[in-house]
């Protein structure tokens, strides 16, 4: 990691993901807001932010841990991260809502592999997401397609915020769930620059990811 780099939050590559502007006001801008869906998830990361270890059917359980990469200039923490007794690790990720494939998920989920592997010196090559509101896990691996869209967001992070630049609003159903819909106003900032739909930023879509 460059001297002068603080490092890319692992939580910035969900943020981004899901919209880049939306990661820009907020690790830029320093800008945040809370929706039923923000409190739902911190509500969600309370008992894994207390930092603890627990032993559950053969595998200790590592709450709250610290991630680091000096490689990928990234820094942050896993929800859990598991040691289990034939010496692999998985990173788990606990989310709202029902258990669904989507893309920001896996990256974020894939960076704390990318972590783990260069702290323990170990390969991690699965973790799994576990959605509350369903109760149900999904396991992801992590393939080289996903690592080189993982190592792709990383890069993209890492040039937004060096240079600070503000992204234009994606101004879709996206910003019907976003926390920063009134500090953001999609829809009359992309009015007032006359953008159409074609000039807004769009992702890859979730599909696209799993293909
Ligand atoms: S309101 Fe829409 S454009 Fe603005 S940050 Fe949220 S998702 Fe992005």
């Amino acid at each position: 990691m460059a001297a002068d780099d603080e490092g890319v939050m692992l939580s910035a590559i969900d943020h981004y993901a899901y919209c880049p502007r939306r990661c820009a006001l907020i690790h830029v801008e320093q800008v945040w807001d809370e929706n039923v869906f923000t409190l739902q998830g911190a509500a969600l990361h309370e008992r894994a932010d207390e930092g603890f270890t627990t032993f559950e059917a053969g595998k200790r359980i590592e709450r709250a841990l610290p991630l680091w990469s000096e490689e990928l200039g990234l820094i942050g923490k896993a929800d859990t991260v598991e040691f289990l007794a034939d010496g692999s690790v998985r990173p788990v990720e606990y989310k709202r809502g029902a258990r669904a494939a989507r893309a920001q998920d896996d990256l974020q989920l894939c960076a704390q592999a990318l972590c783990l592997e260069e702290m323990l010196g170990v390969p991690v090559t699965t973790g799994a997401i576990f959605y509350h509101a369903s109760r149900r896990t999904r396991e992801v691996v992590f393939d080289d397609k996903l690592r080189a869209a993982t190592r792709e967001a990383i890069a993209q992070v890492r040039d937004l915020l060096r240079t600070g630049r503000i992204p234009p609003p994606v101004n879709d159903a996206r910003c019907r769930d976003c926390s920063l819909l009134h500090a953001c106003q999609p829809q009359a900032l992309a009015a007032a620059a006359g953008l159409d739909e074609d000039e807004l930023f769009t992702p890859p879509s979730d599909e696209e990811m799993e293909e």
